[in-house]
């Protein structure tokens, strides 16, 4: 029986300020999926993951969607190897309930690379190729993926990987959707002394700080970032909280629960997060470590890798208008003074939010085409929409981070020019040779991804 789509207004960014109509397919089996990507209908489709992405990479409205959330099996995992497989709508809080449970000694699978949040599918962590705290050590999601099976709007499946079809392989990683429907793949999780982990938070006073913490914890610690307080200005400019961790031998932590336990029931009118309140927070959470500046401690990785998944939904805090997410890399040669410049730009605003995080990444390259990270240094941070003020801000940001060379996310992207991101991407042309046309999404359109850049190349 043909499967069937249905009218949908409901799908949504994560930040909330995409939305639109989408004729809706939701798979059960990957025989489904294929049906749905070539139903006829003549509109654009996209594979939708979880919908954890913030702006419109995820969305493509007035066209078709393949919601992949019921392409949930694990296909296969060899515990001697740690390879597993499994169908594109597994999440990564799947794997690490199924497959990250520790041995007596406290050892285990873990996942290689994981974003901030758990609850993203293992779909859509290869077409954005998410990238974790431990991206200095471990790289971006693609460089673990061993192969994939890509569906593509002509009928077709192809068998992807860095042996076979490696460059759609490589166009497919970070591909944004838009190359086909990922239907399974191969992944190889890494072996950890223990699933638990020994952590410390140091307070900071600066930018130059934090830089020399990053370089002394890169060869030691696994997972590094730091919580930046983004109102501060003057001699206090990017002071912060810097957190390491590594895995820790013997000892082991059940994975946490496969969904939040408390959730936010409904989006508030109005966000309670203004100038006033985000100072105050982030004037007690900089002093939260008291006199010391510094804590040690060992336990669940939830706290280091998941601190937002504790709350379901979360994203409803920032009231009805929803909030834009503002993510960029920019190259070590200028991160100093570009960071510097960002911030400052952002605390003259009095707009942000209280998670700034401020990362370095390392200089392992990824086979896909559009990833995003570069060896450099990465800022991301919220901001509610309040309408043009907020918009005339993230194009003062763009701006930025366009003349230190460096480049913005689109997985956290809804604004970005089309001049930004062909800048920013220069393999670009090369990725345009591998797209199915029957693909599309918001982001697509936006940046001319799918008419004017294709046409150019
Ligand atoms: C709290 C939070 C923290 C985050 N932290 C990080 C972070 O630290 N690092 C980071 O890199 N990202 C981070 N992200 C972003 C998130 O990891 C990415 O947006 C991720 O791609 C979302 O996956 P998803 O399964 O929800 O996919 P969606 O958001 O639904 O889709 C994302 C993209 O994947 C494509 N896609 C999904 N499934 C398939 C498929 N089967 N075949 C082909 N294409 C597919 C979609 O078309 C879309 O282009 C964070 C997001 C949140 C909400």
């Amino acid at each position: 029986m043909p499967i069937s789509g249905s009218r949908r207004s409901d799908y949504r960014s994560w930040g909330g300020t995409v939305a639109g109509e989408h004729l809706v397919y939701r798979p059960r089996s990957l025989a489904d999926a294929r049906a749905a990507l070539t139903a006829t209908g003549g509109a654009s489709v996209l594979a939708y993951g979880n919908g954890r992405s913030y702006g419109d990479v995820g969305l493509n409205p007035g066209g078709r969607l393949i919601d992949c959330r019921g392409l949930d099996r694990f296909i296969e995992f060899d515990r001697q190897t740690g390879i597993v497989t499994c169908e594109a709508g597994v999440r990564l809080a799947d794997i690490l309930a199924a497959l990250c449970r520790p041995d007596p000694d406290g050892s285990g699978w873990f996942l290689p690379v994981s974003p901030g949040t758990r609850f993203v599918t293992v779909g859509g962590a290869i077409a954005n190729d998410v990238h974790g705290k431990n991206h200095h050590r471990e790289g971006c999601f693609g460089r673990h993926v061993l192969g994939l099976d890509l569906a593509r709007g002509d009928g077709s499946v192809l068998s992807c990987s860095p042996q076979s079809q490696p460059d759609l392989f490589a166009a497919t990683i970070g591909g944004l959707g838009l190359t086909g429907l990922i239907l399974s793949a191969r992944v190889q999780l890494r072996r950890v002394v223990g699933t638990g982990v020994e952590a410390e938070d140091i307070r900071f006073a600066g930018l130059d700080d934090f830089f020399a913490l990053a370089a002394e914890s890169e060869a030691g610690w696994e997972y590094t970032a730091a919580w930046i307080d983004c109102l501060a200005t003057g001699a206090a400019l990017g002071r912060g909280i810097f957190s390491r961790a590594r895995h820790h031998a013997g000892i082991g932590v059940p994975p946490p629960a496969l969904d939040p336990k408390i959730a936010i029931p409904f989006a508030l009118p109005l966000s309670p997060l203004n100038r006033l309140t985000l100072l105050a927070f982030n004037t007690a959470y900089f002093h939260k470590l008291g006199r010391r500046g510094r804590r040690r401690w060992v336990g669940s990785y939830e706290k280091v890798l998941y601190p937002l998944d504790k709350i379901g939904d979360w994203n409803r805090l920032y009231g009805a208008r929803g909030f834009f997410q503002f993510q960029c890399v920019v190259p070590n040669t200028v991160a100093r003074d570009a960071i510097a410049e960002l911030l400052a730009r952002i605390a003259a605003s009095g707009q942000g939010s209280m998670l700034a995080v401020l990362k370095t990444m390392g200089d392992l390259p990824s086979p896909g085409l559009l990833s995003f990270p570069m060896a450099g240094a990465s800022l991301a941070l919220d901001f509610p929409d309040t309408g043009a003020p907020t918009r005339q801000l993230l194009a003062a940001l763009e701006a930025i981070v366009v003349a230190a060379g460096g480049r913005l996310y689109p997985a956290k992207d809804s604004v970005m020019s089309a001049e930004t991101f062909r800048r920013g991407y220069p393999r670009l042309p090369e990725f345009l040779r591998y797209t199915d046309p029957a693909m599309s999404s918001g982001f697509a359109r936006r940046v001319g991804l799918d008419n004017r850049l294709r046409e150019a190349a």
